[in-house]
């Protein structure tokens, strides 16, 4: 029975924001049981580079992305999945946003020094190490170097939505996204529909224009959710006629609401997104 089966589909490993290596995140979800596997790291598939895919030969691994852009001044998530990591579209793609990442980084840290924080860039790329910067690394940053006093503070004061270090106007747009996800083969797929906070009425027209863009799924289940909002995402789904996907947000061990490998099966009326594969 597909529907049975347990796929994550949305993880992030130390190539983005996430903890793990690949490897590990690779070892952690064949722990739990995962049959099957994308990771999902923002805006570069590095990680696959770093992947030996033999080391769990009962969890298959789709290859994935999450791709940052924005719709009217908000910052939205598609994920990529099942796409072909040698593609030339998309690798032209995704060295636009590593560009626009790194810019973005820039004009992060000025906003941020121009309030009278200290250091920012070289203190978020040292926690980045490998990876591009986000924003997570710059909330760490200020924590780690007591400029501020949790991650919840930065983001709500300075980096969430709406603040000063909510910089998103360099991402590619939807189309362009979406574009490049399909030139590898892959689907795309609205992430997270509700963490953006958007009202019911915009949350539809989100949806319409992912659907006019030529998106194909939406992210029914993301993470430990209440039943009636996976109801909810999936009669909006039902709706627009779009695939489902599912996936836990993953990014570190210890967070209870985004555990690797918890999450729960598609409503029946779904059709999930990996039986166009
Ligand atoms: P970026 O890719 O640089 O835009 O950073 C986005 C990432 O920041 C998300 O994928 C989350 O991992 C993290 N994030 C977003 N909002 C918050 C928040 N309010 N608190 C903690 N982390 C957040
Ligand atoms: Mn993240
Ligand atoms: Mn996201
Ligand atoms: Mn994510």
């Amino acid at each position: 029975m597909l529907n049975a089966m347990l796929a994550d589909l949305h993880t992030h490993s130390n190539a983005s924001d996430g903890q793990l290596s690949p490897a590990e995140l690779l070892a952690g979800a064949h722990a739990a049981g995962v049959q099957l596997l994308a990771i999902t790291d923002h805006d570069t598939l590095a990680g696959y580079a770093a992947l030996n895919r033999s080391l769990a030969a009962d969890c298959r691994i789709i290859a994935g992305i999450e791709l940052s852009t924005s719709w009217r001044k908000t910052g939205i998530h598609i994920v990529g999945l099942n796409i072909d990591l040698d593609n030339a579209e998309l690798l032209a793609g995704v060295a636009r946003q590593r560009d626009a990442r790194r810019e973005r980084a820039q004009l992060i840290a000025t906003k941020l020094e121009k309030l009278g924080f200290r250091d920012v860039l070289q203190g978020a790329r040292q926690l980045a190490g490998m990876a591009e910067i986000s924003r997570p690394h710059i909330a760490k940053y200020l924590v780690d170097s007591g400029q501020i006093k949790s991650m919840q503070d930065a983001f709500r004061k300075y980096l969430g939505a709406g603040k000063a270090g909510d910089i998103r106007e360099m991402w590619a747009s939807l189309d362009e996204v979406i574009g490049w996800i399909h030139a590898a083969g892959g689907s795309a797929v609205l992430a997270h529909p509700t963490k953006y906070k958007l009202t019911n009425l915009k949350l539809e027209e989100l949806t319409r224009d992912f659907c006019t863009a030529g998106g194909d799924a939406l992210e029914v289940i993301s993470g430990q959710q209440d039943l009636s909002l996976t109801t909810r995402l999936g009669k909006l789904a039902a709706r627009h006629s779009l695939l489902a996907s599912c996936g836990s947000d993953f990014h570190q061990p210890g967070q209870s609401w985004a555990r690797l490998g918890v999450v729960a099966a598609l409503p029946r009326s779904c059709t999930p997104v990996w039986e166009a594969w």
